[in-house]
């Protein structure tokens, strides 16, 4: 064959391109304004007309890219791309369970149920049945965190760390904050403790060092501009080796000797004792209110499993002051966090079937031969579609809780990984491809490339989405 005889691309100008209207007056294209409605349909237009003018700009539009079933189809994908939510379910196959980039807890049937029922229709969100008149949000969801943590009062707001800012804000403003240097935690970058201490317009006074601190270092900082002390469970790392921690009951005896208040971060804050399920211990905020905290403050979408959440718990007449703060109206939440979290609290009434209700929990006890099942399962189909490019096998790893829970702690799993054949120069590169063909899916796959290979931890694919995640493999060939 010589180069002649290959067919030229016949490309042509800017002047075939139609106008606006004309294509609009396009059955194909007047059927999708039925479907799509006119106002998206011609913005869709409009934009396949612009690209098709900068392909032309560059000498590179095909003759029969302008013709009226071409264009329809270019309009018809702009107008699926354009209607596809943003906001997506993905799977998440990374091995974190509770990943803060990915939505942190999915959430029980149980409360997606609830929250449908109360988002379709008016509901009692502030309004007292008994008595016909304006209620507190609050009182949702209050009896059932007093039953399970012990706590004389509760209330809830957009996220713990609003939750640690409006306790400080509403104790502490204008005055000191003692809290120990080795607890001075960043979280995820956004929430770092002595700048919520600031903003909320308290003085932080850091005692001790970064591995250790003694109650005396607490009690001799403490003055009479001392508003409060503060524990922070350091949640995403672990101090080890020569440290020292003043003990929470000790805290709360020193600080309720000066008559302060003492209140404790505990960041994730499960409600059940977890090593029940053969899982690290994690403190729970009834240890801490039995230790004598006023105050304790977990999330609502941590280990507890629930929506986006910040709860303060404790005293009555301190959650008294906290609701009182005009800073709380900023920070509430909306009915559907409190039917989500009311539906999830009620789950822990029942202990004993929690790790099959709760998704976090069920996730975090599944049975390793479980999960080697599902990586079984998937095997053949990611084969298939790598099976002229790389090595598909299934390979032991570790998952991890997330979200700053037990950060030393993993729990052992079962993952598939995709090696390349071809080994070297281009590696890296070639995984990234891998990576970013598995994010492009209809459901999007997020997995991780680690030790020369994308790995897909198969804790979170439970057996209901087997399938759908199988099927949706074929598209990976196809590219
Ligand atoms: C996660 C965490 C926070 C912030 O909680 P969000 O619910 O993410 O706002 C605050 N303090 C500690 C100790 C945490 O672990």
């Amino acid at each position: 064959m010589t180069f002649g005889e290959i067919p030229m691309q016949q490309s042509t100008s800017l002047a075939a391109i139609p106008a606006v209207d004309r294509v609009l007056n396009f059955p194909a294209v007047q059927a999708l304004a039925a479907e799509y409605g006119r106002a998206p349909t011609l913005v869709a237009v409009r934009g396949a007309l612009d690209q098709l003018r900068e392909l032309a700009r560059g000498g590179a539009l095909a003759a029969d890219a302008v013709n009226e079933p071409r264009l329809a189809a270019r309009v018809q994908s702009a107008l699926e791309d354009a209607a596809r939510p943003l906001l997506r379910p993905v799977f998440n196959l990374t091995g974190t369970v509770l990943h803060t980039n990915l939505g942190r807890a999915p959430l029980p049937e149980e409360a997606i149920a609830h929250a449908v029922e109360v988002m379709r229709r008016p509901c009692n969100l502030e309004y007292d049945l008994g008595g016909g008149s304006r209620g507190d949000r609050d009182s949702l969801v209050e009896p059932l965190l007093k039953e399970l943590t012990g706590a004389e009062a509760a209330t809830v707001v957009n996220n713990n760390a609003a939750a640690v800012f409006l306790a400080l804000n509403t104790l502490g403003l204008r005055r000191e904050v003692i809290v120990s240097r080795g607890e001075l935690v960043e979280i995820g970058g956004a929430f770092r403790v002595p700048d919520i201490m600031a903003r909320a317009g308290c003085k932080l006074v850091e005692v001790g060092t970064t591995n250790r601190t003694h109650l005396r270092d607490f009690e001799s900082a403490i003055s009479d501009k001392t508003a409060l002390l503060l524990k922070v469970h350091t949640s995403n790392y672990a101090i080890q080796g020569f440290t020292a921690a003043a003990e929470e009951h000790e805290l709360a005896t020193l600080a309720h000797t000066h008559e302060l208040p003492f209140m404790v971060d505990l960041g994730s804050g499960t409600l059940v004792d977890l090593s029940a399920w053969g899982l690290p211990k994690e403190p729970t905020p009834q240890q801490s209110l039995a230790a004598g905290a006023d105050l304790v403050t977990f999330s609502g979408d941590k280990l507890l499993g629930g929506p986006q959440a910040g709860i303060i718990v404790g005293r009555r007449d301190l959650i008294a002051k906290i609701k009182k703060n005009p800073l709380k109206r900023a920070l509430r939440v909306d009915k559907i966090t409190y039917a989500t979290l009311e539906a999830v609290l009620r789950l822990y009434r029942d202990p004993e079937r929690l790790a099959q209700r709760l998704p976090t929990l069920r996730l975090l006890t599944r049975p390793l031969a479980d999960i080697e099942t599902t990586a079984q399962a998937i095997l053949p189909a990611l084969q298939q579609a790598f099976s002229h490019t790389a090595e598909v096998s299934i390979a032991p790893t570790h998952s991890q809780i997330g979200s700053g829970s037990l950060p030393i702690d993993r729990l052992p799993s079962c993952c598939v990984a995709i090696t390349l054949r071809v080994k070297g120069k281009g590696e890296g590169s070639a995984l990234k491809k891998i990576e970013q063909a598995f994010r492009e899916l209809p459901v999007p796959v997020i997995g991780r490339v680690a030790e020369g290979a994308f790995r897909l931890d198969v804790r979170c694919l439970e057996d209901k989405n087997v399938s759908g995640f199988v099927e949706q493999l074929a598209q990976l060939r196809s590219r």
